[in-house]
């Protein structure tokens, strides 16, 4: 490795299910509103064109599968709230893909937490200002392990859901999505080049809701088992 003038930041990566080999990670797209039922809760009309955000790839508290990962509540929010979503994980990039060249890209898949800090979200909305501190802070992408789609198959339909302290949070189906994994990836893909590495949040069904120190997260999709997390 190059001579440096401060240590190299570590690499972010994922653990991939059945093996020690890792995924590096190189950035964390975001979705919005992809579920209906989810838009109408936030205030929109369930029927916008996809938008997305970003998180920095070392928020990822990555959680081994038998494992419960611990989220440090974070600073600054009385209102931190939980978003169950399938994450995506990219092998291929590019720009303006189409939704058969993103659908080639999809490495695999794994159970995310957009972890949201509500009340930060809410002055930005109003103040017309990024979501970053809403969105982007430290241990906010809790993510389980990847899971290889030569192994799940094609994720289109399934249940998602979250319970927090054993009681059913947010359920939904993945077919239930607004703009599908190809079709939101390749939509990305025109905004952005996409690489190898890369990571998209596909967005949260309805029901979010807070979380206080203590409570314990299982968030579960079908086919790819749990994500455990505990707020600390
Ligand atoms: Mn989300």
């Amino acid at each position: 490795m190059q001579e440096s003038v401060i240590p190299w930041p570590s690499a972010a990566s994922l653990a991939v299910q059945g093996t020690t080999a890792r995924f590096p990670v190189r950035r964390v797209y975001c979705v919005g509103r992809n579920y209906a039922e989810h838009s109408r809760e936030m205030g929109g009309t369930g029927r916008e064109l996809p938008f997305f955000f970003s998180k920095p790839a070392d928020a990822i508290l990555n959680v081994a599968q038998d494992a419960q990962g611990v989220l440090p509540y974070p600073p600054a929010t009385q209102d931190l709230h939980h978003e169950i979503e399938l994450v995506v994980a990219l092998a291929a990039g590019g720009r303006n893909l189409t939704e058969a060249q993103a659908a080639q890209a999809v490495w695999g898949y794994a159970i995310g937490l957009d972890m949201t800090r509500r009340d930060l979200q809410a002055q930005a909305k109003q103040a017309g200002r990024p979501w970053d501190t809403a969105k982007g802070f430290d241990h906010s992408a809790p993510i389980g392990p990847l899971h290889p789609v030569s192994d799940t198959g094609v994720l289109t339909a399934g249940t998602i859901q979250l319970s927090v302290n054993g009681q059913t949070r947010q359920t939904g189906d993945l077919s239930d999505m607004i703009w599908s994994v190809p079709e939101a990836v390749a939509y990305l893909s025109t905004l952005f080049e996409l690489h190898p590495g890369d990571l998209l949040f596909t967005g949260t069904p309805a029901g979010v809701g807070a979380v206080v120190a203590g409570d314990q997260l299982v968030g579960e999709i079908q086919g790819l088992g749990a994500l455990r997390v505990r707020i600390d």
